[in-house]
C-alpha cells in the first residue's frame, strides 16, 4: 500500500468488519473494526486528496429459515457510528454495495470522505466469486486495497476476483493484511529456535494438514486439548469416554511416526484432569492421561503436563499456538489453557517471538487478559491456519 499514491483517487478498501452484535444491535467486540482504522486513516490521511469506500462483509453465520442472510441483523449501518467515531470523520452509508445507487454515491464523493457500502454477502455474486458482480464493485474505486486477512481464504468476488480489475500499481494489502502475512512468515519461514508449535482444539481431523506441514520444519510439537487422546489411544493408552476420533488413529500413529524420523519432540499431556460428565460442576480428578477410567474423560491438561509443557515452551525462541488445551469455555477446566497463555507470555518477555492463530486460543488469551503479552495475535482464523499449511491463499494470490 505505501507504494501507490492515493493522491486524488477513490480507493475501494475491502474490510472485514464481522462484529458481533447484542440484540439491540449494539457492537459488543470491536476488535475487528479497530484493526482496520489504520489502513483507512493513512487513505484518508497521509494523502489528504483520498476517497474511501469501504466493502465490508459479515459472515454468513446467523440464516433465516429460507437460507438468506437475516438483513436487518447484518445490514452495516449499524456499524457507521461507531466506524466514524473511531476515524474521527463522519462515515456516510450506502444501502447498495454495486449498482446505480452505490456508483452515484460513489461518484459524489469528496476529498477525504468515507462511504461505507452494505454487506457484500448480501449479494449472492459474492461468494460465488462472480465475474459480473465483481466488475460491478470494482467500477467503484481507482484502487483497490485489501484489508480483510479474516477472509483472504476464500475466493469471493470482494475478496479475490474484483482484484483483478485492477493494475498492479492499483492494488495493494492494507497494513492489517501486511502484519497478519509478515508474522505467519516470520515462523515459517526461518525462524529462531527452537520452534515450538502448541496445538489443541477439538479434533485431529480438522488439523491434519496443519499437523503434517509443522512436523517438517519444528523442534517441538506440543499436543493438547481433546485431540491428544486420538493420539494416546492410538498408542495403546485407556482414555475412557475422553473425545476421541476413532477413525483417525491410523493417521495420529503416521503424525507420530513421521516425526520421529524427523527428530521432532512430539509431547502429549502427561497427565489429565478427567471428570464424570462434559460439565462445569462434574465430579473431577487428575489421571496419568493413558489410564483414564471407563466413565471419566479427559477435559484439561493436569498439572504434571503444564509443567510438561511450560518448561518446553519456556525454552522456545519461536512460538505458534492454535487451539486451546482443554474445554476452557468451562471454568474448572480452564487451568491448563492458563497455563500455557502465561508460559506463552512468560517466554515472550524472555525475548521469544509468539504468534496466537485461530479462533479459540485467540479467545482464550482475550479471556485471561494475555492479548498484548505475545507478539502477535492473528485476526484471521481460518484464513491463519490455511497460510501455516502453506496452502496459497486466493486473496494474496489475486495481487500479483
Ligand atoms: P478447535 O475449534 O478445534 O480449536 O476446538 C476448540 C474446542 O475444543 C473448544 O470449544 C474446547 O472446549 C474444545 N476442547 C478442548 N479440549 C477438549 C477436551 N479435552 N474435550 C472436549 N473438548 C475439548
Amino acid at each position: 500500500m505505501k507504494n501507490i499514491s492515493f493522491q486524488g483517487k477513490k480507493v475501494l478498501v475491502r474490510v472485514d468488519f464481522n462484529v458481533p452484535l447484542d440484540k439491540q444491535y449494539h457492537i459488543t467486540d470491536d476488535n475487528r473494526i479497530r484493526a482496520a482504522v489504520p489502513t483507512i486513516q493513512y487513505i484518508l490521511g497521509a494523502r489528504r486528496f483520498g476517497h474511501t469506500h469501504v466493502a465490508p462483509r459479515q459472515a454468513a453465520e446467523k440464516l433465516l429459515p429460507d437460507g438468506s442472510l437475516d438483513k436487518e441483523r447484518f445490514t452495516l449501518r449499524h456499524l457507521v457510528g461507531h466506524l466514524s467515531e473511531l476515524l474521527g470523520v463522519p462515515v456516510a452509508f450506502c444501502e447498495e454495495a454495486v449498482g446505480p445507487v452505490a456508483e452515484q454515491a460513489a461518484a459524489a464523493l469528496q476529498p477525504g470522505q468515507v462511504l461505507l457500502l452494505e454487506n457484500t454477502r448480501f449479494y449472492k455474486g459474492e461468494e460465488k466469486g462472480d465475474e459480473d458482480f465483481s466488475a460491478q464493485l470494482a467500477k467503484l474505486g481507482d484502487v483497490y486495497i485489501n484489508d480483510a486477512f479474516g477472509t483472504a481464504h476464500r475466493a469471493h468476488a470482494s475478496t479475490t476476483v474484483v482484484a483483478k480489475y485492477f493494475d498492479k500499481g492499483a492494488k495493494g494489502f492494507g497494513f492489517l493484511m501486511q502484519d497478519e502475512i509478515d508474522n505467519a512468515t516470520r515462523v515459517i519461514d526461518n525462524p529462531d529456535r527452537p520452534v515450538t508449535a502448541i496445538i489443541g482444539g477439538a479434533k485431529v481431523s480438522d488439523k491434519i494438514m496443519l499437523l503434517e506441514r509443522l512436523i517438517d520444519f519444528v523442534d517441538n510439537l506440543i499436543v493438547g486439548g481433546a485431540m491428544a487422546y486420538t493420539f494416546l489411544k492410538a498408542q495403546g493408552g485407556s482414555v475412557g469416554n475422553s473425545l476421541v476420533e476413532d477413525d483417525k488413529l491410523d493417521t495420529a500413529l503416521q503424525l507420530l511416526d513421521k516425526a520421529k524420523a524427523k527428530g521432532v519432540k512430539l509431547l502429549l499431556p502427561e497427565d489429565s484432569v478427567i471428570a464424570d460428565a462434559f460439565a462445569n460442576d462434574a465430579q473431577h480428578a487428575t489421571a496419568n492421561s493413558k489410564a483414564i477410567p471407563d466413565g471419566w474423560m479427559g477435559l484439561d491438561i493436569g498439572e504434571a503436563a503444564r509443567r510438561q509443557f511450560a518448561d518446553v515452551i519456556l525454552a522456545s525462541k519461536t512460538l505458534l499456538w492454535n487451539g486451546p488445551a482443554g474445554v476452557f469455555e468451562m471454568p474448572n477446566f480452564a487451568g491448563g489453557t492458563k497455563a500455557i497463555a502465561e508460559a506463552v507470555a512468560q517466554a515472550t518477555s524472555k525475548g521469544a517471538f509468539s504468534l496466537v492463530g485461530g479462533g479459540d486460543s485467540v479467545a482464550a488469551v482475550n479471556q485471561m487478559g494475555l492479548s498484548d503479552q505475545v507478539s502477535y495475535v492473528s485476526t484471521g482464523g481460518g484464513a491463519m491456519l490455511e497460510f501455516l499449511e502453506g496452502k496459497e491463499l486466493p486473496g494474496i494470490a489475486a495481487m500479483h
